[in-house]
């Protein structure tokens, strides 16, 4: 087991006598919770609430949020608790601070605020309204925080949701489901706003893009789940996989630099799509900067022969990453080598060459590719052609703003944080609001409230100015 058990039983514990009992969580099938036994069943009840909602006025969604934001905080480590033990991913503490980030950080009905333009001609105004039913088809990586995410900035917007969870984090996803349900109800909201299948699958994913009261697809998936949804003929958005590089030029503040990256690519042990994927660094300063990630304490350097067995595990002979060890605690990988660790290292580094898999690769582990570069241009060159038209994040640590332009305008990507881990990005230590459905390929950007809306305008022709 990768989390201390025995701090998470008390914390399950603890929290289970006050709070929704694991059992109640994972009731399957009763309609009423949220999780229904068929799509049909699901999409009829969203239909209902999506048309109850809009008669309601937008302080009782408000309150729906905030019932959701409670609920999700309340609960918090018993579902990133439930979360590890099921999916087997990531790490407890972390998952942790993805769901307060999830739950605090998203923007709520401030988000939909109309915009209006008055003159000569009168009044016009602009309202972000609902789109209706959406289905969402949601990771194993993210089980609660993408559901925290988009239940609020799909509620926010006035819509129902229709979840297909991955089915490897069925039970974490279908008891988060019930929470937020359960939390809507409660607050006077209408039942079956939100919702998903009990034993959600590939089939149930296919019958709700196929299904005709469903108005907007969401995917927050890998490029296969992306090129579905897209081509359902529906309106849909795509977030998608990335492979983000980090770019160190020989301007930068080596050591926060170092330290950024430590915490940036192992956090939840490197399985959020945004955490940063191989160091591209300007040779001029390489040692220097892997010295310095050695001295975060965090991070182990591993010799050429160690590399090359770590990789000989977790990249398979077809050339794809082995998903034995995806999202699992570096301690883990390297036992499988014969290496022991102590439980403060959240990280192995090493240095590779251009073609090395892992630098092309999603690894989705804390296993860190680092390649040298004779100077800033090579490692622009370089860091656009990894990061593989994904548009999804790159990072790039320099005090140089020339360098910082250069390198944004050519990867083009939707994120692009600067002088920080990778997460600062999602509003984890930097400014702006979180998302964990980010639509690099469909254009949306951090999705809120306002992706899930369609604009309609409505316009007075006549003078209604008061000036
Ligand atoms: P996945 O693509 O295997 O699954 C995502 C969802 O899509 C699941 O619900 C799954 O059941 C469904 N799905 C998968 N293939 C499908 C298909 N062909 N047709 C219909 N539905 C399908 O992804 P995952 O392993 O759960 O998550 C990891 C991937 O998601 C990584 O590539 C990661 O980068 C990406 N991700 C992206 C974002 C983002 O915001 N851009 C956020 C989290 C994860």
């Amino acid at each position: 087991m990768d989390i201390n058990q025995d701090y998470v039983t008390t914390v399950i514990q603890k929290v289970l006598e006050n709070l929704v009992s694991e059992e109640e969580l994972s009731i399957s099938g009763a309609s009423g919770d949220g999780v229904c036994q068929t799509v049909e069943e699901a999409v009829a009840g969203a239909v209902q609430a999506q048309k109850k909602l809009t008669s309601m006025t937008l302080g009782q969604r408000d309150q729906m949020i905030a019932a959701m934001r409670k609920v999700s905080l309340d609960n918090n480590e018993t579902m990133s608790a439930m979360a590890v033990r099921e999916t087997k991913l990531g790490r407890f503490e972390d998952k942790v601070k993805e769901n307060i980030l999830c739950s605090t950080k998203t923007p709520g009905t401030e988000d939909i605020h109309p915009e209006a333009k008055s003159g000569d001609d009168g009044l016009t105004l602009l309202e972000h309204a609902p789109v209706g039913v959406i289905g969402s088809l949601t990771p194993i990586t993210n089980p609660t925080g993408t559901i925290i995410h988009n239940a609020i900035s799909m509620i926010a917007a006035g819509n129902a949701v229709v979840f297909n969870p991955h089915p490897g984090a069925r039970e974490t996803s279908t008891g988060m489901i019930r929470l937020l349900h359960k939390a809507i109800v409660e607050v006077g909201g209408p039942p079956g706003l939100i919702s998903s299948v009990s034993q959600p699958t590939m089939d149930t994913a296919k019958e709700i893009m196929a299904h005709p009261k469903v108005n907007m697809l969401v995917v927050t998936g890998g490029k296969a789940a992306v090129n579905a949804v897209l081509r359902s003929g529906k309106k849909a958005i795509g977030a998608g996989a990335g492979n983000p590089p980090v770019l160190v030029d020989e301007t930068a503040n080596i050591r926060k630099a170092a330290k950024s990256i430590v915490d940036g690519a192992s956090i939840n042990n490197n399985i959020f799509c945004t955490c940063e994927k191989e160091v591209i660094v300007v040779t001029e300063i390489a040692d220097c900067l892997i010295k310095f990630m050695q001295e975060t304490g965090k991070a182990r350097l591993l010799t050429p022969h160690e590399a090359k067995q770590v990789t000989a595990l977790v990249v398979t002979r077809e050339g794809g990453i082995n998903p034995a060890f995806i999202g699992k605690n570096v301690q883990v990988i390297l036992k499988e080598v014969g290496i022991e660790l102590g439980e403060e290292f959240r990280l192995a580094i090493f240095e590779a060459d251009k073609d090395h898999p892992l630098v092309w690769l999603e690894q989705m582990m804390p296993i860190m590719p680092i390649v040298r570069v004779a100077d800033v241009q090579e490692g622009i060159d370089f860091a656009v052609e990894v990061e593989q038209g994904n548009r999804h994040t790159a990072i790039m640590h320099s005090t140089n703003v020339d360098n910082m332009t250069a390198f944004a305008r050519a990867v083009q990507t939707t994120l692009f944080v600067k002088n920080g881990p990778s997460y600062a990005g999602l509003g984890l230590g930097g400014e702006g609001h979180t998302s964990f459905t980010i639509a690099g390929p469909t254009g949306e950007g951090l999705t809120s409230a306002r992706t899930y809306t369609r604009q309609r305008r409505c316009t007075l022709v006549e003078s209604f100015r008061i000036i």
